[in-house]
């Protein structure tokens, strides 16, 4: 193939796309699939869910029974909100964390990810202003920047959304005559603190976002996989009309099958099915039922527990690597979920140490990814439910040679640089 120059416009349709298209960027996450995937470099990147803890056989037994008895209809297109036998099965699910709902007020959706498109879809304006953690889900900031959201990232800590920061910037942002659609909140063992939102947080978080009139977004798809203890109730029991709930089987079972789901008051979730039926005319049936097979003919609940213990054993190797190979610097001490938040050293730039520690064998994802501001430079995401005990060791000393190194050639440079004083 002949070579491009650097730099040649490849794209005779520059001057065509949407507006809106200038907000797509490469995810960070994304973009470093391609390299971390080597098998040489451990990732503690990408968040990915351990499948292999899943007996292959389940699924093979799922999708034969599932063929034997409903083949015909799994193979065909359905309707806009989804099966109604995977909906009630998806009310068992979500009571465990509290939650009473219907049937007709599910809809099936893509993933969570699609649920949260078309609901940003219903709501957003250019320029509306979307609150979020701080940091956040860098799927959802995609979507609320491709929307042309401004995203508003409110001070976070070890019992989540601190409700004084929320009730300020509400006011400040009011004041300037900034127009607030969404609260969006992972509120258990977040994407990517880990932190979850504690319970008298809760109430006091849904009492500010019914006062101000503001939607929140409640997104969960970590909630069952707790270590020691369940979470609160979700926020959505406590407050059926002020809350859309997102929930996925893509952690609790596999991601491949693309299969989550929203609950939102009836008002809303009649349009969302009308914004899904005129954007993909129903999610996929096949997938559905091969879920409610599941469900229905195998002890999922022990599955849960299975992926807990792995879960829990990779965070205890992370949380002691840690403590042994970089003492001093402070991380979350998630309860459940995938995610450790870590704090750098002063003055290292996490995105710019990223190629520093590829080079060195790990990768992990860099703080600036969570926020929609362009901060987060002195953080980073480690993730520790896809690599092993041993590889997660192995990555953090890594990680630390990197990170012990960069702090001494910034101690060096700071004492050369007082020295010519
Ligand atoms: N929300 C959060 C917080 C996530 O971490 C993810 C996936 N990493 C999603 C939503 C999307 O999940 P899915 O579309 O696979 O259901």
């Amino acid at each position: 193939m002949a070579k491009v120059p650097v730099g040649t416009n490849l794209d005779g349709w520059l001057d065509a796309y949407a507006d809106r298209t200038g907000q797509l960027s490469v995810s960070e996450v994304r973009a470093l699939f391609a390299v971390v995937s080597r098998p040489e470099v451990v990732s503690l990147a990408g968040g990915m869910p351990y499948v292999k803890a899943l007996p292959q056989e389940l699924l093979v037994k799922s999708f034969n029974m599932m063929m034997r008895d409903r083949g015909n209809l799994a193979m065909q297109y359905s309707g806009g909100q989804g099966d109604e036998t995977l909906r009630d099965q998806i009310r068992e699910l979500m009571a465990l964390e509290g939650i009473r709902s219907s049937v007709e007020d599910i809809t099936l959706t893509t993933g969570s990810q699609h649920g949260l498109e078309l609901v940003a879809g219903l709501f957003l304006n250019a320029g509306d202003v979307v609150l979020a953690e701080g940091p956040s889900y860098v799927g959802a900031l995609g979507i609320f920047k491709h929307y042309q959201a401004e995203i508003s990232h409110i001070h976070t800590d070890d019992d989540g959304i601190s409700p004084e920061a929320l009730s300020t910037r509400i006011a400040s942002l009011r004041r300037a005559g900034k127009k607030i659609k969404f609260l969006y909140l992972v509120p258990n063992f977040a994407n990517p603190s880990g932190v979850t939102l504690s319970k008298a947080r809760r109430a006091k978080v849904l009492e500010i976002c019914r006062q101000n009139h503001i939607l929140v977004l409640e997104d969960n798809p970590y909630g069952l996989l707790y270590f020691d203890k369940p979470t609160p109730n979700a926020l959505r029991s406590l407050d059926e009309d002020g809350v859309i709930y997102f929930g996925s089987f893509s952690k609790i079972l596999v991601p491949g099958f693309r299969v989550g789901y929203v609950l939102a008051p009836p008002a809303i979730r009649q349009k969302l099915v009308l914004a899904q039926e005129s954007a993909i005319l129903c999610p996929s049936a096949f997938s559905q039922m091969m879920i409610s097979e599941y469900l229905a003919n195998s002890d999922w609940q022990a599955q849960i527990s299975t992926f807990r213990s792995v879960y829990k054993e990779r965070r205890d190797a992370a949380l002691a690597a840690m403590k042994q190979h970089l003492p001093k610097l402070s991380t979350t001490k998630p309860g459940g979920g995938f995610y450790l938040w870590v704090k750098l050293p002063e003055g290292i730039d996490s995105k710019a140490m990223l190629p520093v520690a590829v080079k060195n064998l790990v990768a992990y994802t860099p703080g600036t990814a969570f926020y929609g501001d362009g901060t987060g430079q002195d953080f980073l995401r480690i993730c520790y439910s896809y690599p092993t005990p041993e590889d997660i060791r192995v990555g953090i000393s890594r990680l630390a040679s990197v990170i012990n190194l960069q702090t001494e050639l910034l101690d060096t440079f700071a004492t050369t640089t007082n020295r010519g004083k």
